[in-house]
């Protein structure tokens, strides 16, 4: 369950609304997520609303099935029976909504930044609960998680830290070598691999990593999409994204590293 981000109690959902013990209550949205930012409506954070709408269509196109499909089933192989898993930084609930199915048991809490995102996330899992928070500052209690996520959102290592429980599994994908390389030499005039990264993590053991690669053939606007929702999209000056617009179909290399780690006592 999530806490209340004004006093740190536990809040407790009732129909419309979401109350602690001292009162502080947050209103449910229409579309069933809970604003948990304090001083702000959380529109201006994150995703937009045609970047979330963009990202829901991309992945109900199945491009990211497989990365999907290993991470949960590294996550079957090491957890049994989990009450809480944490999604944060859950954008429009993908990931987050596969592991709701494979631990039906669980109870499946997911935060991120933008409220469009947990908007379009309605149209998933409605099982799983969703808050707008930071993942800098989240509200969940302290040693409240069996497991976390952190696929493709910001690592913040404190509040991992902090909300698993001592033996809790946190499980992370990072985008490996080749990963989109085709798209890159379509955009850069001087593409460049993405740095192997040390995986060792302190304060955790490193339990599984596996490799996901795959190849993909898609169309032009589809290249466009997938490149959008990369952190290149902000880096790239626009005449160098819209090469992408000419191209017809190309193969693009998807290619990650599924790490699962357990806290340690
Ligand atoms: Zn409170």
């Amino acid at each position: 369950m999530f806490i209340c981000p004004v006093c740190g109690e536990t809040l407790i959902q009732s129909e419309k609304s979401f109350v602690c013990r001292n009162r502080h209550l947050f209103d449910k949205a229409k579309k069933g997520y809970v604003n948990l930012l304090l001083g702000h409506d959380g529109s201006q954070h994150g995703d937009t609303k045609d970047m979330a709408l963009a990202r829901f269509e991309v992945m109900q196109s199945g491009i990211y099935a497989p990365l999907k499909d290993c991470a949960v089933r590294t996550l079957k192989k090491h957890l049994h029976h989990p009450a809480v898993i944490a999604d944060c930084g859950c954008g429009e609930c993908y990931y987050t909504a596969a592991v709701q199915s494979a631990f039906p048991q669980a109870q499946v809490l997911a935060t991120d930044i933008s409220k469009a995102a947990l908007e379009v996330a309605n149209r998933r899992d409605k099982r799983i609960l969703r808050a707008v928070a930071s993942t800098y500052h989240l509200p969940l209690a302290d040693a409240s998680c069996d497991a976390a996520l952190n696929i493709f959102s910001p690592f913040a290592a404190a509040e991992y830290a902090r909300i698993l429980k001592p033996g809790g599994y946190l499980l992370m994908v990072i985008p490996l070598e080749n990963h989109l390389w085709e798209l890159k030499q379509v955009v850069y005039d001087k593409p460049y691999r993405n740095e192997p990264k040390d995986t060792a993590l302190p304060g955790y053991r490193l339990c599984e990593e596996s490799e996901c690669t795959y190849y993909k053939t898609l169309s032009g606007a589809r290249c466009m999409a997938v490149f959008d929702m990369t952190p290149y999209r902000i880096k790239t000056a626009p005449e160098d994204r819209q090469k992408l617009e000419h191209i017809h179909a190309l193969e693009l290399t998807f290619s990650f590293k599924v790490l699962l780690y357990r806290k340690e006592y």
